[in-house]
């Protein structure tokens, strides 16, 4: 594996290396580890620092969806694991243990040799991280996810109070207090940035974590725990169940000791998990849910660019992007010529073998359901009189392969412009009028992100003012910085991850009012 690859059609991976230096390209290229040589430390369950079996013994298959066949078997948590996770979280969490005790500098200490450890282990981490993904992109999750544990290291010792000028003779100061037990469900889109997009923020504020990672991809989450023991974490701190949502999940979501859960995942299970905190303990919740992005092509925009990145903002990761731009809106003027360079953008992307360095597209994530429901949201766009402009099937006789989709002439009003797909699957639709694009772009349920290319600096700011979603890009999608936050309006959810904001959601206040007599008596 030469250190030749194709970085360039991932512009922004560039950044993140820059970010990070060379090192961590170097390692991947000199270990040229193979995916069969996956055997993660451990396949049982994290918890108080240890491998254990479930309680039942259970255990559910891995499977590698570019081949359908299972790699490996790993521990199932249900119910009675959560309660023992969360004993230990509990625990872990008492006034006066080590983890309570410790400095904040040092807890930041131990979250930046997390990064470190990351950082060694990247060869390994993306070809495990790469089970259902590309190996490229999951190259970039290893550096991000190091980014943002280095970037909440240095947030451990600064997230500070204020001292409030109240009237009276009072001195009055907020301290930051950790929430306690936060439980936290990931998806299996992003594994590893989901991981760290959680843990960072959760114990740079001090809290103690119980995970239940994707039953689809289970394997970097524990060799992540394997990374937390070796650094140093006190037992308990963090708590890692691979299990399924209706089981394991939910017994965290409904769990009367968990003071906190943090969901990213679809609108339907952020529903339930905001209920089950309503009828148990009115645990705080955050949701990171589904999106149906806007991005809106202006007819003075760079052409090439604009078809690039559209490209990309639905195309990446397979298109299992909670924010993938799903509703490319193009002013009419430019209509056809985009829409004939998009087409051509499609049919050339290279679909087939993730761990070959130049593919651009593998095979969509182990899951039947999943792969059947991109199917039938093609059937309903041609059945609903959308126009199939190159794609629209499966694109290899085994695993779970889906040909790169467009879709013309789409309305407002069909299936395929309301729901989240989730698949490699583009929706063209076409405007007339900035005003029109705005009341359009905002005609749905979601709200997470959105985008706009334009040469116009004015229309940049009348249409990134208008639109009703948590993130805006121009002239560029899918940017992200662990400094700045991202999260939903409306459907998308609540709360902001990463940057500064993404501390608030692990976070009490507590005001502190003392009374300061005014003269000596
Ligand atoms: P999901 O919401 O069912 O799963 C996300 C996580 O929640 C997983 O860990 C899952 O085990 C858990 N979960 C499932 N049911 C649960 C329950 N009742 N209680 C508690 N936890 C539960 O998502 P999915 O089934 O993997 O995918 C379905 C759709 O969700 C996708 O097609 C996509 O539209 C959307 N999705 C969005 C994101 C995102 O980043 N916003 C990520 C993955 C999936
Ligand atoms: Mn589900």
């Amino acid at each position: 594996m030469g250190c030749n690859w194709t970085i360039q059609c991932l512009y922004w991976l560039p950044i993140y290396f820059h970010s990070v230096g060379s090192k961590s390209c170097d390692n991947i290229c000199n270990l040229n580890i193979e995916p069969n040589q996956i055997s993660s430390v451990s396949l049982q369950l994290f918890i108080n620092n240890e491998w254990q079996d479930a309680v039942s013994k259970r255990s559910f298959p891995t499977i590698n969806p570019a081949t359908g066949e299972v790699i490996c078997q790993v521990a199932e948590a249900d119910k009675a694991d959560v309660d023992k996770a969360v004993k230990a979280a509990r625990e872990a969490f008492r006034f006066g243990s080590p983890w309570r005790r410790m400095d904040a500098s040092d807890r930041g200490l131990l979250l930046s040799r997390l990064a470190d450890a990351i950082e060694r282990d990247t060869a390994y981490l993306a070809v495990s991280d790469a089970v259902p993904f590309l190996i490229l992109e999951c190259l970039l999750s290893v550096c991000v996810c190091m980014c943002v544990h280095r970037y909440y290291a240095g947030w451990a010792d600064k997230w500070e109070g204020k001292t409030i000028p109240i009237d009276g003779d009072f001195f009055c100061y907020t301290r930051h207090e950790p929430i306690g037990v936060c439980g936290q469900i990931i998806p299996w889109n992003f594994p590893l940035l989901m991981q760290a997009w959680k843990l960072g923020p959760a114990l740079a504020t001090g809290n103690t974590v119980v995970m239940k990672v994707a039953e689809q991809t289970p394997l970097t989450a524990l060799y992540v725990a394997s990374l937390i023991k070796e650094v140093g974490f006190p037992p308990g701190v963090v708590n890692i169940l691979p299990g399924m949502g209706p089981s394991a999940g939910s017994a965290i979501a409904s769990h009367m000791d968990v003071d906190k859960v943090a969901f990213t995942g679809s609108t339907e299970v952020g529903h339930l998990i905001q209920q089950a905190s309503g009828s148990s303990n009115l645990k705080k919740v955050t949701l990171e849910l589904g999106g149906k992005s806007p991005n809106i092509i202006m007819s003075d925009a760079n052409m090439a660019e604009a078809v690039e990145q559209s490209h990309f903002a639905l195309f990446f990761n397979q298109g299992q992007c909670c924010c993938a731009g799903s509703r490319t809106y193009v002013q009419d003027t430019i209509y056809d010529e985009f829409m004939e360079r998009s087409v051509e953008r499609a049919k050339s992307r290279v679909v087939g073998d993730p761990f070959n360095m130049k593919t651009e597209q593998g095979p969509q994530v182990t899951n039947t359901e999943q792969f059947k429901k991109i199917l039938g949201y093609i059937s309903s766009g041609k059945r609903e009189g959308a126009k199939l402009m190159c794609g629209g099937g499966v694109a290899a006789d085994r695993g779970y392969f889906i040909q790169p989709t467009i879709f013309g002439d789409v309305q407002d009003g069909m299936t395929i412009a309301r729901e989240e797909i989730f698949g490699p699957v583009m929706q063209i639709l076409k405007f007339k009028t900035l005003e029109e694009v705005v009341e359009r772009a905002n005609d749905t349920k979601y709200g997470l992100a959105a985008a706009v290319f334009t040469k116009d600096i004015d229309k940049a700011h009348y249409i990134s003012s208008g639109l009703r979603a948590g993130t805006v890009w121009i002239n560029c999608y899918d940017v992200f910085g662990v400094q700045a936050p991202f999260g939903g309006y409306k459907y998308s959810g609540n709360g902001r991850e990463l940057g500064e904001y993404g501390l608030d959601n692990y976070t009490e206040v507590k005001t502190v009012t003392i009374k300061v007599p005014q003269k000596n008596s």
